[in-house]
Parts: C-alpha cells; structure tokens; sequence
C-alpha cells in the first residue's frame, strides 16, 4: 500500500494549452494516505477519469509530478506502479472462465496455485458468483461480467491502491448495496489505499472516510462527510452535497453582520472580504428555523419527505428551501432564523474562514 502525493499536477487533452479552460485538470497538489478510502465526486466531465487515469499510469499528466511513497512514479506503466484498476464497464477474457478471470492477475505474479485456489474462492463468495466458476465469461450479464472485473481488482492483496471508476454504473440497485458494503469491509480488512470514483453523493458518501469533490478540473473539497456538510469550503459543495442542497444567496458584509436584501443578520464573527469581492451567504436547509419569529418569507410549496417537510419558499428575492420537521406549525405569515453558528459566508464562491 502506499500513500500517493500528487504534485502540482495539471493535464490539457490538446497541445498548447493557454487558459485555464483548456485544462482537463488545472491544478492538483494533494497527498492522500496510505490504506486510506477515499471517493472522487463530481459531476460528469469535471476530470475525474483523467485524475484516475493519471494515478494509475494509464496517462501521463502534461506537468507535475506523481509519487508513490516518496518515489517518483510519473513515467512508470500502471504495471510497474503495482495498481489494481476496475473500470465503469467489464474488462474481461469472455473465453476464459470465471474462475481463470479471476486466477489470471496471480497467475500472473507467479502465486502459487493453492493460494491462487483459496483467493479465487473466496472472492467468489464475494462477488456472489460461486455457482459459476466453470462458465465461460461470454455470454453473462453485463453485470455479472462487472463483478468479475470487481473480483480481477480486489483479488491481488499485494497492490500499492486499487482504483475504482464508477465501477457499479451496470449494477442493480440491490446489489450495488451488497458491493459497496463488501467494500468496505475488505478495505478495513486489508487497509488498501483505495480510490473510488462516482457522481453520486449517497455512494460516496457511504463509502469513504474521505471525499475529494471536483469541480471543473479542480479540487474544491477534501473532506470528512461531515466537514462536507458542515463547511463546504467552495459554494459547489454546498449545492452538490445534501438534498436539497445549501441555499446561496447574494450578500453584502458589513463588519459583523450579513445584509441579504432588506435584512441584516448578525454573524458570530466579522469575515474579512476585499472590496469588489462577490459576497453570498450560504446556509443549509437544515439550519433554517420557520416560526413565528425573525425575517418575513412567502411559503410556495411543502413536500412530505417521510419525516421531514421541505418548506420551499421566497426570502428577499431568493428561492430557498427550509428543512422542518413533520410536526412543526407553519404559520399563516412564516418567519424564519438562520442558525448563527451554521451560516457560512463566501467571497467569489470561497468560503471566508472564521479562523481568519
Ligand atoms: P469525468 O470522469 O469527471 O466525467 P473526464 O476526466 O473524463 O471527466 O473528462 C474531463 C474533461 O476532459 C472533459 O471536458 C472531457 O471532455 C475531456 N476529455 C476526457 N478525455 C479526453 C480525451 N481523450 N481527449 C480529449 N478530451 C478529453
Ligand atoms: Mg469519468
């Protein structure tokens, strides 16, 4: 296992690269543990596969540099990184069996074949295909096929990181629970230092001790999904984490107090922004108290989401979204408190640090 740091690592598609747009990835410069899980989230094109692809060898990043613990590995092939990689779709040998699919990578190193017997077996048991070791690959579901390439990837416990792009896409929904727990548990069995790929918060939120949210070829948040929630640090967190995501909403700062509309709000601290910065206030749902007291709003809509209410409504100009519970009165002229210690405030989409 090993711990990976990525060193200013940028990557453009096509040659002469001049701004920042024609970056795949702008600016990566990170270091990820060793045996740690981590998830890379972000919606589609952000550069997730390119980041991926750039760990595991199969790219080589138009600048920076990769290292695995310490040691430079930007030129080397994935083989020789020692990297277990599980695509979006099934990467097989449709005339080999299922059990020779998943002997091959220790065939391979040369394990020998009563250990490569025992692994085989038990990632069978894992993958839920013990009843098909004899089959040919060819001719099984696409999802099948996938929990053989799975299996491929996890069966090595020898590997500096196993890589995982969006890896249960074919997978139906029961069982992509069934996997991602499976997941889990061998990651705390082994400790690999895995990454995962997906688009989907649930999963990767469920999976990781740490997640790394991409957003246009950077790096905006990596963080505990409590951190996620609590403190996105860039406005994209905020909207892509939670369900309905953060409300953001243009703001001025006057010392230590925020002014939305006609509205001034204390904050417990006094953010430090540049003239000409753009200010937003950001605040979760969840945060949002409506009662009888505080600012005026005008209720649009409520949606019963089994315990909880989703209060949509209009607070100076802006559409926001208020999390209540199911018994909370809603009043025939609502008001509504933001949660002093919840409020976050952002200059052009950062987050303002009350440390500062
Ligand atoms: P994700 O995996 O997050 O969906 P990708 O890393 O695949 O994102 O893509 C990031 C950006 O790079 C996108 O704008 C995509 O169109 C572009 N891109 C990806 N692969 C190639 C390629 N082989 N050639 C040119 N552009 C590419
Ligand atoms: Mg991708």
């Amino acid at each position: 296992m090993a711990r990976i740091t990525l060193d200013h690592i940028r990557h453009a598609y096509g040659s002469a690269p001049k701004s920042p747009k024609d970056y795949a990835l702008r600016e990566v410069h990170h270091e990820w543990n060793d045996g740690g899980a981590y998830a890379l989230l972000g919606p589609s094109g952000c550069g997730k596969t390119t980041l991926l692809n750039i760990i595991s060898g199969l790219l080589q990043p138009s600048e920076g540099r990769i290292l695995f613990d310490g040691k430079d590995v930007t030129y080397l092939s994935t083989q020789a990184r020692n990297i277990a990689q599980v695509f979006q779709f099934p990467v097989i040998y449709d005339t080999m069996t299922v059990y020779d699919n998943l002997a091959f990578p220790l065939r391979n190193r040369a394990v020998p074949e009563a250990e490569v017997d025992r692994r085989v077996r038990e990632m069978l048991e894992i993958i839920d295909l013990s009843g098909w070791a004899k089959r040919k690959a060819q001719g099984l579901t696409a999802d099948q096929k996938q929990k053989i390439s799975l299996g491929r990837g996890l069966v090595r416990n020898d590997v500096n990181a196993i890589l995982f792009d969006e890896p249960l896409t074919v997978i139906d929904p029961h069982m992509k629970w069934v996997l991602r727990s499976q997941l889990k548990r061998l990651h705390k069995q082994f400790g690999f230092t895995m990454v995962y790929v997906t688009h989907d918060q649930t999963e990767a939120l469920t999976f990781a001790d740490k997640v790394v949210v991409m957003y246009d070829g950077q790096i905006v948040q990596i963080g505990t999904p409590a951190e996620l929630f609590e403190r996105p640090t860039h406005t994209f967190v905020g909207y892509f984490i939670g369900s309905p995501g953060m409300n953001v909403m243009p703001a001025r700062i006057e010392g230590s107090t925020v002014v939305v509309g006609g509205e001034t709000i204390a904050l417990d601290y006094s953010p430090q922004i540049n003239a000409g910065d753009r200010a937003e206030l950001g605040i979760r749902p969840e945060f949002i108290r409506i009662g009888r007291e505080g600012m005026p709003v005008a209720v649009n809509r409520i949606e019963d989401i089994g315990r909880r209410r989703i209060v949509r409504a209009d607070f100076q100009g802006q559409r926001i979204a208020i999390v209540a519970s199911e018994d909370a009165e809603i009043p025939a002229e609502p008001r509504i408190t933001f949660d002093p210690a919840a409020i976050n405030i952002y200059a052009n989409s950062w987050r303002v640090g009350r440390e500062a």
